[in-house]
């Protein structure tokens, strides 16, 4: 992370970002701009798409509510999000708006949420998901937003895991036993899927499936039952830490 500018804004933009373009903004994103952030004609923030890198653009502004984009320069080139699938329960509202941040800045690349027996929730609002997981791109200097996986039962989303992709399963009753000891040395090349569950916990039926699976590690992460959003985090720290791009140079 050495060099990078903290202080910028961040804005992510949909079109193509290239020398000698210019973005049309929303009335949102306008509004972001230069209602929330106050920034005003000739100011530059930094723009991605998840596509072109990251570009240092000027905001030229055309009326109260209207404002531009004209890319100057590259900053940065485009970097791929980490091969790191969330699976989760969906949570209710606050629960859920803070749990898709927190996993985005932890690094996830794809959230797949999965319906599992005692789910609090039982329909997701996508849009609010993409927004939350927008934002929290923004704010921690990714260049990309996580995929949104397509919404389905537990038992189809893990059947649709490929077999080599290791999968760490957050079981609140596993044993306590060192979770750094049972991921050491385990195999990412297939990349990684965590599995955490909802606030009412797995059922036996749900465990067993898991349990079945090969390629598969199952952890504890202590002697208290964690709320979902603080397993999301706890959990995440433990895979980026041990397997992840937290040990990148
Ligand atoms: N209501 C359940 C707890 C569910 S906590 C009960 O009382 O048993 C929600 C999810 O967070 C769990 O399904 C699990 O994936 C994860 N989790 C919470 N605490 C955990 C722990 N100590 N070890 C492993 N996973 C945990």
């Amino acid at each position: 992370m050495a060099g990078y500018d903290f202080n910028g804004q961040r804005l992510h933009v949909e079109p193509a970002l290239a020398a000698g373009s210019m973005i049309e903004l929303d009335r949102t994103a306008a509004n972001y701009l230069l209602s929330v952030l106050r920034l005003g004609d000739g100011d530059e923030v930094l723009v991605f798409n998840g596509r072109d890198g990251e570009w240092l653009a000027q905001i030229g502004v055309s009326g109260r509510k209207s404002a531009s984009l004209k890319p100057l320069r590259r900053v940065r080139e485009q970097t791929r999000l980490n091969d790191l699938v969330y699976v989760f329960a969906p949570l209710k509202h606050a629960r859920l708006d803070y749990m898709v941040q927190k996993a985005v800045e932890m690094g996830v690349g794809r959230l797949q949420p999965a319906f599992t027996r005692r789910s609090v929730a039982s329909r997701i609002n996508r849009d609010r998901m993409r927004a939350n997981a927008i934002e929290a791109a923004e704010q921690c200097g990714i260049l990309a937003v996580p995929d949104i996986g397509p919404e389905a039962d537990l038992p189809a989303v893990i059947a649709k895991l490929e077999p080599d992709r290791l999968v760490v399963f957050c079981d609140e009753d596993a044993p306590v036993a060192d979770p750094i000891a049972a991921l050491a040395g385990a195999s990412v090349l297939g990349g990684l899927a965590l599995v955490v569950g909802p606030e009412g916990g797995f059922a036996p039926e749900e465990r067993d499936l898991l349990m079945r699976r090969a390629n598969l590690r199952r952890i504890s992460l202590g002697p208290r039952i964690l709320r979902a959003d603080t397993a999301a985090i706890a959990a995440l720290a433990l895979v980026q830490g041990v397997l992840g791009d937290w040990r990148d140079g």
